[in-house]
């Protein structure tokens, strides 16, 4: 059956003489492998459509085993994110956690929008970094991994003014909760991964977060990533 969608190519990976298999996040099928015949052939009818990074309709046969790619052509290449290392890099981190967050053929248009959306407005944010810690915690979201942030998410507790994260229990516990290896928190950080998580991508920038608590707020949501994977993984 010939098939088409539009599709972000996360990921592509040598195959055969000539080939490519590719990852991609499409709007209609969720995250799909496809196969590209020859496309690393300098006259490849592909040309540049299955770039990294890159938003292209794509049109293929759906065998039983396999996805044929036919067509494809670039809605968006994102040229301004890929000429700037530091936006590459983040976007380029964004793609390989939706490849280890996301299930494959599972569609889900709210976390194709959300790359999307990234990708439209990367360029032009001024710390590309929010934007990703923000990417993060909106994919979290929508994959139903959020962060508890309004509550204590170990004992269900109000939040007091003293707080500690704890990858284990999934988001901020209190006082009386906290265990050995949380990290304490100062309540203005906390307070930002909950503008971080709600906040549009026209508003990131007006945020006040300094340099270190975003750092370390990278590191706690990389820290909850990185625990959540190992579960579902065991
Ligand atoms: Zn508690």
């Amino acid at each position: 059956m010939i098939r088409k969608t539009t599709g972000i190519i996360l990921r592509a990976i040598k195959f055969r003489e000539s080939d490519l298999i590719l990852t991609a996040l499409s709007r209609d099928y969720g995250k799909i492998s496809l196969i590209a015949k020859a496309a690393r052939r300098p006259e490849s009818k592909f040309g540049a459509a299955l770039d990294l990074l890159t938003l292209s309709e794509l049109v293929f046969y759906e065998g039983e085993n396999l996805k044929l790619l036919k067509e494809a052509s670039i809605v968006a290449d994102f040229r301004k994110v890929k000429r700037e290392y530091e936006r590459l890099e983040t976007a380029l981190q964004a793609a390989s956690l939706l490849n280890q967050l996301i299930e494959d053929e599972h569609p889900d248009r709210a976390v194709f929008d959300l790359y999307e959306d990234f990708l439209s407005h990367l360029d032009y944010l001024k710390r590309p970094s929010m934007g990703e810690l923000a990417f993060k915690l909106k994919l979290l979201r929508a994959a139903g991994l959020a962060p508890r942030l309004n509550r204590c998410a170990r004992g269900g507790h109000l939040l007091t003014r003293e707080l500690w994260f704890s990858a284990q229990h999934g988001g901020l516990v209190c006082s009386e909760c906290h265990q050995a290896g949380d990290t304490r928190l100062q309540p203005g950080t906390a307070q930002s991964l909950k503008m971080l998580l709600g906040a549009s991508w026209e508003r990131l920038d007006r945020l006040a977060l300094y340099e270190d608590e975003l750092e370390i707020a990278h590191r706690l949501i990389d820290e909850f990533i990185g625990y959540h994977l190992r579960a579902v993984r065991r």
